[in-house]
C-alpha cells in the first residue's frame, strides 16, 4: 500500500505499525488528521538568554555548548542520572538528564544546542533539568508543541509532520476561491498549514491560525445549513391546524405570557406543515418553556400522535414527568417515565405500552432513544437543555420516527451572532420575558470574610421556612484550594448550619441516591442542599429562595446565571450570594454584571465580550462537532467574517453542489463526520 493523504497513518514514511497505534490513541488515523493535529503552543528558541540571567526555578531558553559529559550514575535500580557540563561562552551550567540515557547519548561534546528547561541552583552552580533541545544549526527556531502520548515524542511528531505536509504539498488543495481569500484577507490553505506547524515568524503563526479558525467557523455554518436543508424532506406527520387547545389553555393555573403564546403559535403552525419542524425554543431560566412543550405534546396527542421529551439528567426527567403529568393527565393523556434506573421488568412493560401507542408522551434520559424502544407513531421529539446533547444524539432521536418534528429547548440564551453559528440548523423562537409577578433574584458578591454574615442571612431565611442551596465547585478536596461539597457539608454541619437539616448532592452519587435527596429537598425535609453544579439544570423547587455560590470566580457568567435560576421560582423574594476572594479586575467586573442584571441575553452578551466565543464552542456545551482551532483562536470579528462569507457562498449555492465548492463541501462533511451523510 502506498501512502495517501487520507489513507492509513501507518503508511506515512517513518511511522509504521507501532507508532501508528500511538497516533490512533490521539485519534489521528491519517496523514491528513496528523496535519490537523494543531500545536498547542510554540517553543521559541530565539528567546534564549545568558545563563547569568536565568532565574532559579524558572523555565528558560539557553544557547549552550556541551563541554564535557560525565559518567552516568545509577542512583538505585532503574534510576539513572546523566550529567554534562555546558557553557554559554561566559558561564557554566550543569545539564541534568534523569533516566533518559537515549536523550543524553544524543548530546555530543563540543556541539552547540538550543535548550529549554527548568533552571535550578544558586548563584555559583546552576543546573538545567531534563531540557528539551535542538541543535544550534537547526533552521526552525520556533518549534511546535504538540499534545503527545506515551511513547510518542515531540521530535517524532515533528518529523512525521514534515512528511505529512510534504505529502499534502504534492497534491495541494484549496477550499476557498481566490476571490474569497482576497476579500476576507485570508492566507492560502497550504501556506497556513505549513505555518501553523513551522511558522516563519509570530505573525505567520497568527495569520495561519486565523485562516484555519476561519475555515472551521465557515464549515460549521455551512454544515449546519446543509443539515437544515437536508431536514426539509417531507414528514409523515402533518397535523391538523384545526386542532383545538383552548381546553388545555383554560385548564392552566395561569395565563401564558406574550412570549409563551407567540412561541406556542410558532410551534403549532410548524407542526401543521408537511416538513419536519426544527426549532429552538430559547428562553431564560424560569421563562416557562415547559408549559409550551406541554402544549405541543397536547396538540400532538389530540392528533393521535406520540411525543418524546428527552432530558440530560434523571433528576430533570423526573421533574418534567411530574410537571407534564400535572398539565396533561387531567385531559386523559398517558405519560410515562423511562430512565436508566427503571428496572428491566418495568422497562419491558413501558416499552410495550409505547409500542402499542397507549402512551402519548414519553419522558426520559437518553434511554428513550435506545434501539430497543420502539414507538407506534412518534411525531414530536423535544430535547430539553439541548446544550447537553451532541448533534449526533439529536440525530439518533430523530431517526426514531418517520422524520418527526423536533423542538429543542435551551435555557442558555445566547447572542444572535453566536446563535446563528451554534444553532444554524434550527429556526429560533425566543421567550424574552418572565411570567408576571416574578421577582428578580437579588444578587450580591462578597469576599470570604463575610461568609459568616452570609450564613446569618441564610439561617434567617431558613427560619422563615425557606430552603437554601450552597454550591461548591468540587466534590472532593484537592490541592486546588477550591471548596468541595463533601468537606464543606461536614464543616457546615458543625458550624454555619449546625442544627439544620442538610444534604449532599453531586454528580458522582448513584442516581437513586440523587433522586432520594431531590425528593426530600422538594418535600421540604432538607433545609439546605450542599451541591455541585448538578443542580444547574432545570431543578424546580419554588420554596428554595437562597443560594450561596462558593468560589464564584470559577464559574462562567452564563453558568452563574443558570445556577441562580434555581431560585426565584416561587412567590418568595430570593437572594443569591456569590462568594469569591478573587480580586482581579475581570472577576470584579463579572461579579458586577451578575449583581446588576437578571437578563440572560444581556449576560451572555457580556460573557461573549469578556471571554470571546471559544467557551461557547466546547462540544459538550452545544453538541457541535469538536473544533480544533476556532475554540481557542477565534474572536468576534473573525466570527462575523465567517458568517458573511457563509451567507455569500450559500446565496449562490445553497447545497454546495457547484464544482467550485466541491473541496469545501467535502471538507465540511468531514468536519461533521457522521452527522451529515451523503
Ligand atoms: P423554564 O423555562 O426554566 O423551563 P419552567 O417551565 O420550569 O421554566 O417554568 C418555571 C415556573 O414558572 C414553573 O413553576 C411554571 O409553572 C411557572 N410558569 C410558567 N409559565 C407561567 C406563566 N405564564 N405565569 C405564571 N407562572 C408560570
Ligand atoms: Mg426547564
Amino acid at each position: 500500500m502506498s501512502v495517501t493523504l487520507f489513507g492509513e497513518i501507518e503508511y506515512l514514511k517513518g511511522v509504521g505499525k507501532a507508532r501508528g497505534e500511538k497516533y490512533r490513541r490521539l485519534d489521528i488515523k491519517s496523514p491528513y488528521e496528523l496535519i490537523y493535529h494543531i500545536p498547542r503552543s510554540y517553543m521559541d528558541f530565539r528567546a534564549h538568554i545568558p545563563i547569568a540571567q536565568a532565574k532559579p526555578d524558572e523555565y528558560c531558553f539557553l544557547k549552550l555548548t556541551v563541554t564535557r559529559k560525565l559518567q552516568p550514575q545509577k542512583i538505585r535500580s532503574g534510576l539513572v542520572i546523566c550529567k554534562a557540563v555546558a557553557t554559554d561562552g561566559i558561564d557554566d551550567i550543569i545539564i541534568t538528564v534523569f533516566n533518559n540515557v537515549y536523550a543524553f547519548h544524543a548530546l555530543s561534546e563540543g556541539a552547540g544546542y538550543y535548550m529549554y528547561g527548568k533552571v535550578t541552583g544558586g548563584f555559583m552552580r546552576k543546573e538545567i533539568n531534563s531540557p528539551v533541545y535542538i541543535k544550534d544549526d537547526e533552521k526552525v527556531l520556533i518549534q511546535p508543541v504538540y499534545r503527545l502520548t506515551q511513547g510518542l515524542t515531540a521530535a517524532m511528531v515533528r518529523t512525521n509532520m514534515q512528511q505529512a505536509l510534504q505529502l499534502m504539498k504534492s497534491q495541494p488543495f484549496e477550499t476557498l476561491s481566490e476571490n474569497i481569500m482576497q476579500k476576507y484577507e485570508l492566507k492560502p490553505l497550504m501556506w497556513s498549514l505549513e505555518n501553523i506547524h513551522f511558522p516563519e515568524s509570530d505573525e505567520a503563526a497568527q495569520l495561519a491560525r486565523e485562516r484555519l479558525a476561519f475555515d472551521e467557523l465557515l464549515k460549521l455554518q455551512l454544515g449546519m445549513s446543509l443539515m437544515k436543508t437536508r431536514a426539509r424532506c417531507s414528514t409523515a406527520y402533518k397535523m391538523d391546524d384545526k386542532t383545538d387547545i383552548t381546553e388545555f389553555l383554560s385548564g392552566l393555573p395561569f395565563e401564558l405570557t406574550e412570549g409563551q403564546s407567540r412561541a406556542t403559535g410558532e410551534i403549532l403552525s410548524d407542526l401543521c406543515r408537511n416538513i419536519p419542524m426544527n426549532r429552538l425554543l430559547q428562553g431564560d431560566v424560569g421563562s416557562g418553556k415547559t408549559v409550551v412543550a406541554a402544549a405541543a405534546c397536547y396538540f400532538a396527542a389530540k392528533n393521535g400522535l406520540q411525543s418524546a421529551l428527552m432530558t440530560p439528567t434523571e433528576i430533570l426527567a423526573m421533574q418534567h414527568y411530574k410537571t407534564l403529568s400535572g398539565f396533561l393527565e387531567p385531559f386523559g393523556l398517558k405519560i410515562c417515565l423511562l430512565t436508566g434506573s427503571v428496572t428491566a421488568k418495568n422497562k419491558r412493560i413501558i416499552r410495550e405500552r409505547i409500542l402499542s401507542g397507549e402512551i402519548d408522551v414519553v419522558v426520559g434520559t437518553h434511554a428513550i432513544i435506545q434501539k430497543d424502544v420502539e414507538y407506534k407513531k412518534l411525531a414530536l421529539v423535544i430535547t430539553d437543555e439541548q446544550h447537553r446533547f451532541g448533534v449526533n444524539q439529536r440525530a439518533a432521536l430523530a431517526e426514531k420516527g418517520d422524520s418527526p418534528h423536533r423542538l429543542v429547548m435551551s435555557a442558555t440564551p445566547i447572542p444572535r451572532t453566536l446563535a446563528l453559528i451554534i444553532y444554524g440548523d434550527l429556526d429560533i423562537s425566543a421567550i424574552t420575558q418572565l411570567p408576571k409577578g416574578r421577582k428578580p433574584v437579588k444578587t450580591y458578591a462578597v469576599t470570604g470574610k463575610l461568609r459568616h454574615r452570609a450564613f446569618n442571612f441564610v439561617r434567617d431565611r431558613i427560619n422563615e421556612g425557606r430552603q437554601a442551596y450552597v454550591v461548591c465547585p468540587m466534590i472532593e478536596d484537592s490541592e486546588s484550594d477550591l471548596f468541595a461539597v463533601k468537606s464543606y457539608a461536614e464543616n457546615a454541619q458543625k458550624q454555619d448550619l449546625k442544627g439544620y437539616t442538610t444534604a449532599l448532592l453531586h454528580g458522582r452519587m448513584k442516581s437513586a441516591e440523587k433522586e432520594e435527596v431531590m425528593k426530600k429537598f422538594r418535600d421540604g425535609e432538607i433545609q439546605a442542599l450542599i451541591c455541585t453544579t448538578v443542580v444547574e439544570v432545570g431543578v424546580d423547587v419554588p420554596n428554595a429562595a437562597v443560594m450561596v455560590i462558593e468560589n464564584a470566580e470559577r464559574f462562567g457568567l452564563s453558568q452563574l446565571h443558570q445556577l441562580r435560576g434555581r431560585i426565584g421560582r416561587g412567590e418568595f423574594e430570593s437572594t443569591c450570594i456569590l462568594i469569591t476572594d478573587n480580586t482581579t479586575d475581570e472577576c470584579i467586573k463579572r461579579m458586577k454584571i451578575m449583581s446588576s442584571t437578571a437578563d440572560g441575553f444581556k449576560i451572555s452578551e457580556e460573557d461573549l465580550k469578556l471571554r470571546g466565543p471559544g467557551d461557547f464552542f466546547g462540544s459538550a456545551q452545544h453538541g457541535l462537532p469538536p473544533l480544533k482551532i476556532a475554540d481557542i483562536a477565534c474572536n468576534t470579528e473573525l466570527m462575523k467574517k465567517a458568517q458573511m462569507c457563509a451567507a455569500e457562498i450559500l446565496r449562490d449555492d445553497p447545497e454546495l453542489k457547484n464544482p467550485e465548492n466541491h473541496s469545501l463541501r467535502v471538507d465540511t462533511l468531514r468536519l461533521f463526520d457522521k452527522e451529515i451523510t451523503g
